[in-house]
């Protein structure tokens, strides 16, 4: 199949990245953002596409875009094809250009959102476009969502619509978004396309410890601080036992057979220095599966105290928590023992962990999509360590993949453009992304 898309499709989908970072979404937290005038821009050119977008708010400013393109099969289930509007700070002092100018200088569009994901955001609106300008329709009907509130709780985005618009997904029953399909060199010449088939659940916890507050000069054996950091010892030093998802074996199985490891044996969670032996001998691409081998925990805040010679009644500390597909009552467990009785723990914030199958036939087509433009890629399935609007979604019964293509050089390191300081994306890496999703969803 020869590529389909037009020159107009290329322009666009630059334009539109760049158009979409100069409208300043950041997302401060704690309800400080306002994706309406992007909400906007991408519904206008939906419209000019043919399709009815609905805007839909629970907070005023905070606007979420949905359409739906019927497809050609009315037997089909539906794909959602989603991305967020919204972007992280970005200080504009620490850059080389402004974070919100959208420059493009030397083939490279510069500025916040640039990878996460304005780019994904701008590729499916110039695919949507191209599709009206050809008469081309998808076999399945194609929901897009634009969402707002990524970045923090998606109470105002994918949370939101799943609760209360789910009638809008009606059909759907896998969904693709961030964050996947982005080249990942591995150092020795390989270039792997890594597509997201599971996620970590989240757990931020609150840790209490309480005791008797008194002065500082005096006996105390209920010490809440001394309480408090016992356990947040505890968690910090606790080696989680490996658990080994259906996902998080494929990957390892595909990195293993590509880099004619097989000898190390099957992947054996039952063998955990067999895993870490491997991971070890995959190099650098054992980033792509070692932050997903295993729960974590990782204390980050501490609120005790306001003088020296004073000991608090109370102690409260933060823990980012992450547990694996299936692994949410031992993490629990786990965490009750760590805390031990003189520690209270709680769930700040918790979001589930996502399974997808990676022998599904949409993911077949994902991987031909970009074998098709990147013959000298290597597919391989992974987990991500954190999560996306996907979690909201599954409430509908969506299984969630990601899958957001672009074609990155060497020099250009994915994962720390991702919220990083000067994000930016080659022109070439948005044609080669746009090229990807249009040959995905033809297919699909
Ligand atoms: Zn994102």
């Amino acid at each position: 199949m020869a590529d389909q898309l037009d020159a107009q499709a290329l322009d666009e989908v630059v334009t539109f990245t760049s158009d979409l970072i100069r409208i300043d979404t950041t997302n401060r937290g704690g309800g400080d953002c306002r994706e309406r005038p992007a909400a906007e821009y991408a519904a206008a050119l939906l419209a000019q596409a043919g399709t009815e977008p609905v805007l839909l708010e629970r907070t005023e400013g905070r606007t979420n875009v949905v359409a739906r393109i019927e497809g050609t099969d009315p037997a089909a289930d539906a794909l959602l094809l989603h991305g967020h509007l919204d972007v992280v700070p970005a200080e504009a002092a620490d850059w080389s250009v402004h974070p919100f100018s959208g420059e493009i200088r030397d083939g490279v569009v510069w500025g916040r959102g640039a990878v996460d994901m304005k780019n994904m955001d701008a590729m499916i609106l110039a695919v949507v476009r191209a599709w009206a300008r050809q008469g081309v329709r998808p076999r399945r009907d194609v929901v897009i969502a634009f969402t707002a509130d990524e970045e923090a709780s998606a109470e105002d985005g994918s949370g939101f619509l799943a609760d209360r618009h789910a009638a809008l997904f009606e059909g759907c029953t896998e969904g693709v978004g961030e964050s996947g399909a982005f080249t990942f060199h591995d150092g020795a010449g390989r270039q792997l396309y890594p597509i997201a088939a599971g996620e970590r659940g989240t757990a931020w916890l609150k840790l209490t410890a309480r005791g008797r507050a008194g002065h500082g000069s005096k006996v105390n054996r209920d010490n809440a601080v001394t309480r408090l950091a016992a356990a947040l010892g505890r968690i910090g030093a606790h080696q989680w036992p490996l658990r080994l998802t259906p996902t998080v074996r494929a990957a390892l199985a595909e990195l293993a057979a590509l880099y004619g490891l097989e000898t190390v044996g099957p992947v054996d969670p039952r063998d955990p220095e067999g895993t870490d032996a491997l991971l070890d001998k995959l190099g650098p691409a054992a980033a792509l599966v070692e932050a997903t081998v295993r729960n974590s925990a990782n204390p980050t805040m501490m609120q005790a105290g306001y003088k020296v010679n004073v000991i608090p009644g109370e102690a409260v500390a933060y823990v980012d928590g992450r547990f694996l597909p299936g692994t949410e009552d031992e993490f629990r467990a786990t965490l009750d023992r760590l805390t031990g009785p003189d520690v209270e723990w709680e769930f700040h914030h918790r979001e589930v962990a996502l399974q997808a199958p990676v022998d599904s036939p949409v993911f077949a087509r994902m991987r031909a999509a970009v074998e098709a433009f990147a013959p000298e890629g290597h597919v391989v399935p992974y987990c991500m360590s954190g999560g996306t609007d996907a979690k909201q979604f599954s409430r509908l019964g969506i299984t969630g993949y990601g899958f957001s293509p672009l074609k990155l050089p060497e020099d250009l390191d994915y994962q720390a453009l991702f919220h990083g300081v000067d994000e930016r994306v080659p022109v070439e890496a948005l044609h080669f992304g746009v090229r990807v999703l249009d040959r995905f969803l033809r297919t699909a």
